[in-house]
């Protein structure tokens, strides 16, 4: 089946998560399911393979995709975390939630100097934690070569906030 089928069986529509008015998007059926990683891993590389060096997944379930898509594409893999959870030096890059902001790391020598980075994600709403991913590659030498999405949801904007760069999501929602 097609992964936008997988998708639809297996993405599970929380309403009032994690507050009310939200409605929670969660993937972890579709990860659990045996087809349903190996199509949307398959289906999230497909259009960067061969462009790049490294796969960057954004803590924590940008994670679970990462680590797969690097395997399965003989490249390397980085975690671009959480602030305050890294050991060594890091570059920081602050990102707006709907109240207050949030940061991500990566430490400032893990990327090596020219790689060409494709940035993963489970789901991309405003873009604001992906465009903070994308900065660190950036202060850290890489070149983002895309951004991987498994959904995408359309009506908060985050693809034109991501302006510039080639945003590839599996299923495109509001
Ligand atoms: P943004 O920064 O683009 O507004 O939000 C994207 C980040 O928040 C991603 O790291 C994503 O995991 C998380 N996120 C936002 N909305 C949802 C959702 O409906 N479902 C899931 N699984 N994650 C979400």
């Amino acid at each position: 089946p097609a992964v936008e089928e997988i998708l639809d069986r297996l993405c599970a529509t929380v309403p009032d998560y994690p507050k009310p008015g939200i409605v929670f998007k969660d993937l972890t059926p579709a990860f659990a399911d045996a087809e349903g990683l190996r199509a949307i891993v398959d289906a999230i590389v497909a259009p960067f393979r061969g462009e790049f060096d490294l796969v960057a997944g954004i803590e924590a379930r940008g994670f679970l995709l990462a680590s797969a898509a690097a395997y399965a594409t003989g490249t390397g893999v980085l975690t671009v975390r959480k602030a305050g959870k890294l050991p060594r030096e890091t570059f920081t890059e602050e990102y707006a939630l709907e109240y207050g902001t949030a940061a991500l790391e990566v430490h400032t020598t893990d990327i090596p100097q020219g790689a060409r980075v494709l940035v993963l994600d489970d789901v991309l709403a405003t873009g604001g934690t992906t465009g903070a991913a994308v900065r660190l590659v950036d202060r850290c030498g890489g070149t983002v070569v895309g951004i991987g999405v498994v959904l995408e949801l359309a009506a908060l904007g985050g693809r034109d906030a991501l302006a510039g760069q080639r945003v590839h999501s599996l299923q495109r929602l509001g």
